[in-house]
């Protein structure tokens, strides 16, 4: 590599605005789609790629909105007073009764397919207890994925606990559709979880759960998309979405990516001419709903124009651990790609390959376009990054140190495919 190479991509990842982005994004609050606070934050951003010269576009995409009314958990006590708890609905949960739903608790353990099989036959009626994963290692059981199991073997709700002593409230999608089949469910604090267990340790309890949502059947999401034209019409997509949760402020997940997806269009601008491709930047909404946002948006996209898509670079939650892993969604060839960009810039990022549909790549990949997410904390369930989801996910857990290096591994990966032949572009779809 260059001396040159690294004096551009040590410019690159010393932007003297990259932390004060980052930090104005968080400000926007947690950004939960149909809050306003993920439109506002974005058409801050747009203002921000505006300074590049260049007009931003704004899209307004269709998704199954909802908002929830009403949640609370109670521990029944006979003979006494219930026990409040505490619960947070998990987005499009199903409603109960207004009354609440009062059934018996059963405790799945980790709630995996295992548990299910072992306890599966005392299910029917009951409302399961289950404890969420770290969600960014190989073995790793989803939430949903639970929750499926749950549905499939007659539970009458869902409760998912935090698994990390001290841990608060979580949030997260059920991944239930408009007049789709499902049961109420929510996600509850470590003490809640551990009340729960206690509690039957000593025979049967029961619980009443009271969620009232409703449904918003006519939500739209924003998003915005830049496009910064090179000399040939074959394109490299950065994405990052900028909606979020409402516990914290999202700064993990994903001020980071966002953050680092508009220091990296300052950065590329300049290397960008008519003899190197085309870059796209997309700030994608409605991600956290079941990756709303980016579906539709390629969805409505012609044939023609998804065929000059070549590659799509994915930021979702780029800092809270000094270790970045690109999850390489099932294209083998992206594995070297990965890997030569990385040493261009003298920094190592791991691969997975394994489709793992837990981002806007995840549309990319299923149209065909070679996507990866960048990620950082992957099979580290220790990191900062256990703090997604959750009202801990604050600026204060992101070090600038990582937000930087972050940024110096998507402007290299971008650079150099930006600079790719486009024979060699092309094979990176190869399966
Ligand atoms: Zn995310």
């Amino acid at each position: 590599m260059s001396t040159q190479q690294h004096a551009w991509l040590d410019q690159a990842s010393n932007d003297p605005d990259l932390m004060q982005d980052f930090l104005s994004i968080c400000g926007f609050g947690g950004r939960l789609a149909g809050t306003g606070e993920d439109e506002q934050a974005l058409d801050w951003a747009l203002g921000r790629l505006q300074g590049l010269g260049l007009e931003p576009q704004r899209l307004d995409i269709p998704y199954d909105g909802w908002s929830c009314r009403k949640a609370s958990l109670e521990l029944m006590a006979p003979g006494s007073a219930a026990n409040q708890l505490s619960c947070h609905a998990l987005l499009r949960s199903m409603s109960t009764p207004d009354t609440g739903l009062e059934a018996e608790v059963i405790d799945l353990g980790q709630g995996r397919e295992a548990d299910f099989e072992r306890l599966g036959q005392a299910v029917p009626g009951k409302i399961v207890l289950v404890r969420h994963e770290y969600p960014f290692s190989p073995d790793h059981v989803h939430r949903r994925r639970k929750y499926d199991l749950a549905v499939d073997h007659g539970a009458s709700g869902f409760l998912i606990a935090n698994p990390y002593p001290g841990g608060g409230l979580m949030s997260g999608s059920s991944g239930r559709p408009v007049n789709g089949r499902g049961i109420p469910a929510a996600y509850i604090d470590h003490a809640s979880g551990q009340a729960l267990a206690d509690a039957l340790k000593s025979g049967p309890a029961t619980v009443r759960l009271t969620i009232i949502g409703q449904e918003a059947p006519s939500a739209s999401a924003r998003i915005g998309i830049l496009d910064i034209p090179g000399g040939s019409v074959d394109t490299i997509v950065i994405s990052a979405h900028i909606d979020g949760h409402p516990l914290g402020a999202s700064a993990l997940d994903n001020a980071t990516g966002v953050a680092v997806a508009l220091a990296a269009a300052r950065a590329l601008r300049g290397r960008i001419s008519r003899d190197t491709h085309s870059l796209r930047i997309c700030l994608f909404s409605a991600e956290e709903w079941a990756l709303a946002g980016s579906r539709c948006y390629l969805d409505q996209m012609s044939d023609a124009e998804k065929s000059r898509l070549k590659l799509n670079l994915n930021l979702d939650t780029v800092a809270g651990d000094d270790t970045l892993t690109a999850l390489t969604s099932g294209f083998p060839a992206l594995d070297a790609y990965v890997r030569e960009a990385a040493a261009s810039a003298g920094l190592h990022i791991g691969t997975h390959l394994p489709l793992m549909p837990n981002s806007d790549h995840a549309n990319f990949a299923r149209s065909g376009i070679p996507a990866l997410r960048l990620l950082a904390g992957f099979g580290k369930p220790d990191s900062r990054v256990r703090h997604i989801l959750s009202g801990d996910d604050l600026p204060g857990i992101v070090k600038e140190s990582e937000l930087r290096q972050a940024l110096k591994a998507v402007c290299a990966m971008a650079d150099f495919a930006l600079h790719l032949p486009s024979d060699a572009l092309a094979a990176l779809a190869a399966r």
